[in-house]
């Protein structure tokens, strides 16, 4: 079912609702305002007979009839009355139609002995109902007679007919308009929700720069519209960021293979001697495996990023930092670049530091802080890695006293493929990923890496991780 219709349904199951409380409600109050007005009046014409007594002889216009008539004017009229014995034998009427009074009833022929007056619902000969009023009169303490008056409920009766009349006739119509306005108010509302999400249909893969419309209501629907665009904005970022990255890396794999190319090209336009040959085929080993080298990386890199995510295990940052220093000593071997740490590692009192991650990834990530290090720190410099507790984290450091980096290209170094000239004057220069690398791993285990430097003295690199 649509949400129009079912919105609709819904308000007007509501409204049906309140309207049959609130009717019924409203006629309850009705009947009972109804049945105090005529209680009301018979009790003022109890208490005039109280007043004035009622004497047996009194003629339907004479007496007591007479002042009653003079006090209640036309409402007189609607009233009917009747005398009674103590012993409960009518005696004399005062109006036509008194005699379809029922017998005096029990409860009244007491009440009247102790005195007491009775307002009751009676049914007449006819079977129309009336209220009737009892009334004792007595003279010197002693009961003489009983004087009953009776009104007819027809009235108020069809007072409250018409009145339910009218609201079965008004619910209904209420309801429909009510409904018919629900109907076109949800779908004023829900057309705006299908225009977005027609538009939405259109904004294909290729099609990312187009946004929704928005009519800056501020509503829900114009905030859907903004999250929507912002997600809109957000995929066009990521597509502009992997055709950018995949132009970089097919860029960095022409290059090499034009190299090998060329050299295989230049070998073979003439003969040559063996030696030449074994030459040519050096120079090729070493392109083919700057290419592996790079193949590997964009794997590993692909991997970091997505979102296969490290495979969590606690993690002793301990063992890993001290396994990444043994590797930085074999790897500094004959560089002549020391590779050290605290003496006291890690820091006294700092407990164990351990991160939920995979150990493996977070090695990689370390070992390419390390080489980096060794890479661009001269002979004679020095290499320190440390391991600390700073709050909820663990810090691990990679300070060398090598090049540095200049301040504008602090950030732009953890860009894939992005090489300093340092580093391109090297004759073996790196893929440009490592850093790439180290920051996507360490982003997937919730921490980050930061880079300062002095140029010319030295850098460093500190990995934060939230610990367990
Ligand atoms: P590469 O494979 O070239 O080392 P990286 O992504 O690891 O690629 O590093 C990017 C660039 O950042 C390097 O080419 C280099 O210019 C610079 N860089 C990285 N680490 C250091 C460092 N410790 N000292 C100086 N420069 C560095």
């Amino acid at each position: 079912m649509r949400i129009r219709t079912r919105l609709t349904l819904w308000y007007t199951a509501i409204l049906f609702a309140i309207l049959v409380v609130i009717s019924a409600l409203s006629y309850s109050l009705l009947r009972w305002s109804l049945t105090q007005d005529l209680d009301a009046s018979l009790l003022t014409v109890g208490q005039i007979i109280r007043d004035v007594g009622w004497e047996p002889t009194d003629t339907p216009l004479g007496g007591a009839a007479a002042a009653v008539r003079e006090i209640l004017g036309p409402e007189f009229y609607d009233k009917f009355f009747r005398l009674v014995d103590p012993d409960g034998q009518p005696r004399a009427r005062a109006t036509s139609f008194a005699g379809a009074i029922p017998p005096l009833s029990a409860t009244a022929q007491r009440n009247a002995m102790r005195g007491q007056h009775t307002i009751e619902t009676v049914h007449l000969a006819g079977g129309e109902p009336a209220r009737v009023l009892t009334v004792p009169v007595s003279r010197d303490g002693q009961l003489m007679h009983i004087v009953q008056v009776g009104i007819p409920l027809e009235r108020s009766q069809q007072t409250l007919t018409r009145y339910l009349q009218t609201l079965l006739v008004l619910i209904p119509v209420g309801l429909a308009l009510a409904a018919t306005g629900g109907a076109l108010t949800a779908r004023a509302a829900l057309a705006r929700l299908d225009a977005i999400s027609r538009t939405a249909r259109r904004i294909g893969a290729e099609d990312f720069g187009k946004r929704l419309a928005r009519d800056g209501t501020g509503d829900e629907l114009d905030r859907l519209a903004e999250t929507l665009n912002e997600m809109l904005a957000r995929l066009e970022a990521a597509f502009a960021e992997i055709r950018r990255f995949s132009a970089d890396a097919a860029h960095e794999l022409r290059t090499p293979l034009t190299a090998l190319r060329g050299g295989l090209e230049v070998a073979l336009r003439t003969d040559r001697t063996a030696p030449q040959y074994r030459d040519v085929l050096v120079s090729s080993l070493e392109e083919v495996d700057h290419l592996i080298r790079l193949a590997e990386d964009l794997l590993l890199l692909t991997r970091s990023s997505t979102g296969a995510g490290p495979k969590a295990a606690p993690v002793d940052l301990e063992p890993l930092v001290l396994d990444v220093f043994d590797t930085a000593l074999r790897l500094a071997a004959g560089s002549g670049v020391t590779v050290r740490m605290p003496a006291d590692f890690p820091g006294a009192g700092t407990g164990p530091l351990t991160v939920m991650g995979d150990a493996m990834a977070l090695r990689r990530a370390l070992l390419n802080l390390v080489d980096n290090a060794l890479k661009y720190t001269p002979a004679g410099g020095t290499v320190e890695l440390s391991l600390a507790r700073d709050g909820a984290e663990a810090v691990v450091a990679v300070r060398d006293t090598g090049v540095g980096i200049a301040p504008a290209d602090l950030e732009r170094i953890f860009d894939p493929f992005v090489r300093l000239d340092a580093a391109r004057a090297r004759p073996t220069g790196g893929t440009g990923l490592g850093l790439a690398i180290a920051r996507s791993i360490v982003t997937a285990h919730g921490g980050r890496v930061r880079a300062e430097s002095v140029p010319g003295s030295g850098s460093t690199f500190t990995v934060s991780l939230p610990l367990v």
